[in-house]
Order: structure tokens, then C-alpha cells, then sequence
């Protein structure tokens, strides 16, 4: 860590006045920052060129005079003519904080760059080094930011004085922790319900014997961290430990707080590390020991992810439960090879599907349904991909319907194969080590599939 030459302080300007002195562009850039305050604002120049109109401000359309600076609690000086000399030496006469714009060294203070969720604001300085990076720092903040946060914010202050009377220390905690961050509560808020949420959610904390406990099911996406939703991130970074599947980047599983436990559950096929039921144990466990628990799983958790078992447990045990969804396999792999998996006249619904110990009435029913059209997307397939696409064939379905197939869907190092289920049913082409999906349907030939591999051996086909 180096010094800083500035301190860091959030100053109050409420029922004063912001002054800035100038009445151009760089003055209206200032304007915008300071009516983020409630603080009267009031722009001094003999000049007023840039458009303030729409601006909640006070414009003095004359020469600088010293009275100009009566209460006032920050001056800024935009203006390089002599009202900005004469403002800065009446500044100064007086102590007030002074920035003049774009001249770091005659500045008192800096302008940093604003995340405004009122009350709450955070800001990022570089001590005038290096604004552009304190902007990219901001839009990264942003976008983990609930635009909602300054409202919950407000609503976790309203509800003080309710919730000392009823919770204490760390169940306070806990209670306005779960205002500020659950998307129950936002949606209500959102709807003009926030505060019977938020006494909703008292009257649930305060009775019988609360924890605090949560466990979040979150989706992780297909393997890439980009893939992953906003609030996904969000509350990885809220968890006291992460519950993470095999599946789920290492990337991602690091995303949670440095000092947040991690617990690997993961099911590789044949290294049964946790049963299922052991899971289950593990996130009740978690729960009742009042831990705000990510369970994180690959994909979306309610798409073959077991997600009903767990609820089910967590349902049971009475620990409060919230499902965060993300980007299934099969969307994943669709978008890698722009497969329309529904579109106009080919594919009317696109269905779901495990390959996975199959029987003989489910394959007469997806042949059906791949025959009429539909696209049918295979999870857990690929070790039995040729026996599936034989006994689909075996229950109706045409051998000329398009396969594709896509190993590591949303990852760098994905794979390709495509061909139709008669080629499938042939097997003979080592399929690449990975997670794969299996699309069945004639909207495969729809998609860009030019870099896939084929997956009829070549010297079947006929040129
Ligand atoms: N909940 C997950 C699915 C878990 S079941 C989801 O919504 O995606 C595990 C199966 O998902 C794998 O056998 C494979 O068929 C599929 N799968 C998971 N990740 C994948 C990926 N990145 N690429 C292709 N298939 C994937």
C-alpha cells in the first residue's frame, strides 16, 4: 500500500451552497456532480454559455463578487478569466474548500468518480491521476450494484427503531442484512411493498429462534465466469460458505469473499465424492447453523440439477431458500452454434431432456417428438450417445434428422460434431473428454455448425 495525499471523507454540504464559478461546459460537468447533494447550487458567471436550463440550479448571470461565497460549503472554479482568479483568492480568504477544475495543484479537493445510491454513495479518487481509470472502476461497481440498493437501503433505516425492540446483535445483522440483499424484498419494494416485506420479514426473524440462516441455489452457467448473472455474483460475495459442484469454474467458486468457506461436493462421473443425501445433510447443517450458504451449481440449478431434493430438505428443515437462475447447457450450446432451437415453420418447441437411463416409452415419446419437428436437447448423453440415437431410430424417429453435438458448451475450448442420428447411431468417433449436449431436431441445420466435426467416418460418405 503506498500513502495517499488526500483523505478520503464524506463532507456535508445539506442547506448550504455548492458555488462553482463558470459557465461552460466544464462548469455544467460539475453542476451534474454537485445536484447530486441536496445542497443549493449556484452557478456565478458574466458568461453563461453551456445549457443549464434543465438543471436544478441557481444561475447568477453576472460578474464574481465576494458575497457570492455567503454559506457557501465547496467552491468550484471553472473559469480562467479574473472572476475564477478573484473566486479562488476569496476562497481561500475565507477556508473553503476549492477545486479548480482541471488545474490539480491549486485544488484542495478532488471530484472522485460517484456510484450514487442515496444514502449511500461510494466514491473512487485517484488523486487526479487517473479519472479514466476511476470510471472504469466506477461501471464495474455499478453493475454490482442493485439500482435498488439506496431505496433498501432507506427501508432497512426506517425499520430501526422496530427492529431494536425486537432483535438484537448479530440476528439484527442478519435481519438487515437479508433487506439489503434479498430479491424478495426488492421485488416487493419495486412494487410498493417494501415496508410489509421488510415487517414481514421481522415478525419471521424475531419468531422462534431465527438463525438467520439462508441458503442460496444459484446457477453458475455452462463454465465460463462471464456467463454468470449479476446477482449470481452478488450474492456469492455475500456467502459465508460456497457449496460448489464440479462443474462450476474455479473462477467462479473464487468469486465468493476471500474468507468465505469452500466446499466441493462434486460428482464426477465414477468419484461419488457426496451423495446426494449427504448434500442435503450438508446444506440443512449449514442453514440451521445460521451460515448464509451458495450452493452453486453448474448451469441452471432447476434444469437437472437436483434442485427439487434440496428444496425439498431445505423445505423441511425451515431454512428460507432463494433459486438464482443461470444459463443452462443446452442455451449455452445453442448460442455456440446460433442454433435457433425454436423458429418459425422448422421447430415449434424445444424440449429438455436426459439420455441418462432412459426407457423405452420416454425414447418413443422424444422420437415422436423430434419426427414432429421439435428440437430436442440431451443432457447427460454423450456416453451413450450412439445406443440413444439407435434407439430413438428403433421408436420411429427418421435417421436423417440433424444431430449436433456440443462438448464444453460456453467455454473457450469447446467441440463440435454434427451429423444426422442415423451417423450418431454409428458411432465410431471418439467424442472429446467434457460435459456435452446432444441436440436432436431439424433446427440444427439451421445453426452454424461449419467448424464442427463430422461425425459420419469419411469413408462412408459418398462424395
Ligand atoms: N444444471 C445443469 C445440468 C447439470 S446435469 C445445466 O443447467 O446445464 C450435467 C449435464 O449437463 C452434463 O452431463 C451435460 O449433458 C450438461 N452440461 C453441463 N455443462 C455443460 C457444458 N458446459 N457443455 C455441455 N454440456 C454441459
Amino acid at each position: 500500500m503506498g500513502e495517499l495525499n488526500t483523505f478520503p471523507v464524506s463532507y456535508k454540504v445539506e442547506g448550504r451552497r455548492i458555488v462553482i464559478v463558470g459557465g461552460g461546459e466544464e462548469a455544467l460537468n460539475k453542476t451534474r456532480l454537485a445536484i447530486k447533494t441536496t445542497a443549493e447550487v449556484v452557478i456565478v458567471s458574466r458568461q453563461i454559455e453551456a445549457d443549464f436550463s434543465d438543471q436544478p440550479v441557481t444561475v447568477v448571470a453576472r460578474p464574481f463578487t465576494e458575497s457570492d461565497l455567503e454559506g457557501a460549503a465547496l467552491v468550484f472554479v471553472a473559469d480562467h478569466g479574473p472572476d475564477g482568479d478573484a473566486a479562488k483568492l476569496a476562497a481561500r480568504a475565507r477556508g473553503i474548500p476549492l477545486n479548480v477544475v482541471d488545474v490539480p495543484h491549486e485544488c484542495d479537493f478532488y471530484t472522485p468518480a460517484i456510484i450514487d445510491r442515496a444514502p449511500l454513495s461510494i466514491a473512487i479518487a485517484s488523486e487526479g491521476d487517473a479519472p479514466v481509470l476511476a470510471r472504469l472502476i466506477r461501471a464495474r461497481i455499478e453493475a454490482m450494484l442493485s439500482p435498488n440498493l439506496g431505496a433498501l437501503a432507506r427501508l432497512a433505516g426506517s425499520m430501526r427503531h422496530r427492529v431494536a425492540e425486537r432483535l438484537q446483535g448479530a440476528r439484527a445483522r442478519r435481519y438487515y442484512e437479508e433487506i439489503v440483499t434479498s430479491p424478495e424484498i426488492e421485488v416487493a419494494l419495486v412494487r410498493g411493498q417494501g415496508t410489509a416485506a421488510a415487517e414481514a420479514a421481522l415478525d419471521r426473524h424475531a419468531d422462534a429462534g431465527e438463525t438467520g440462516g439462508v441458503v442460496w441455489l444459484i446457477g453458475a452457467g455452462p463454465g465460463s465466469e462471464d456467463l454468470l448473472t449479476l446477482r449470481a455474483q452478488r450474492l456469492l460475495q455475500e456467502a459465508d460458505v460456497v457449496v460448489h459442484d464440479a462443474l462450476v469454474p474455479a473462477a467462479v467458486v473464487e468469486m465468493g469473499r476471500r474468507d468465505a468457506e469452500r466446499i466441493s461436493v462434486g460428482k464426477r462421473k465414477g468419484h461419488h465424492s457426496f451423495t446426494q443425501a449427504e448434500i442435503n445433510a450438508l446444506i440443512v447443517r449449514l442453514g440451521l447453523e445460521g451460515k448464509r450458504v451458495a450452493r452453486l451449481k453448474g448451469g441452471d440449478p432447476m434444469v437437472f440439477g437436483r434442485a427439487g431434493e434440496e428444496i425439498d430438505a431445505l423445505r423441511r428443515n425451515g431454512i428460507p431458500f432463494h433459486i438464482v437462475p443461470g444459463v443452462t447447457a443446452a442455451l449455452a450450446a445453442a448460442a455456440d452454434t446460433a442454433t435457433p432451437v425454436t423458429l418459425r415453420n422448422v421447430s415449434t418447441g424445444f424440449v429438455l431432456a436426459t439420455a441418462h437411463g432412459a426407457n423405452s416409452g420416454e425414447l418413443r415419446h422424444w422420437a415422436a417428438i423430434a419426427s414432429a419437428g421439435l428440437t430436442l436437447a440431451l443432457y447427460m448423453g454423450k456416453s451413450v450417445a450412439a445406443e440413444t440415437a439407435s434407439r430413438l431410430i428403433g421408436e420411429g424417429a427418421s435417421p436423417a434428422i440433424p444431430v449436433g453435438l456440443v462438448v464444453q458448451a460456453g467455454r473457450k475450448d469447446r467441440l463440435l460434431y454434427r451429423g444426422t442420428l442415423g451417423d450418431l447411431a454409428a458411432g465410431g468417433v471418439d467424442l472429446a473428454d467434457g460435459p456435452a449436449i446432444i441436440f436432436v431436431g431439424e433446427s440444427i441445420a439451421h445453426g452454424d455448425w461449419s467448424e464442427a466435426i463430422a461425425l459420419a467416418r469419411s469413408e462412408f460418405r459418398v462424395a
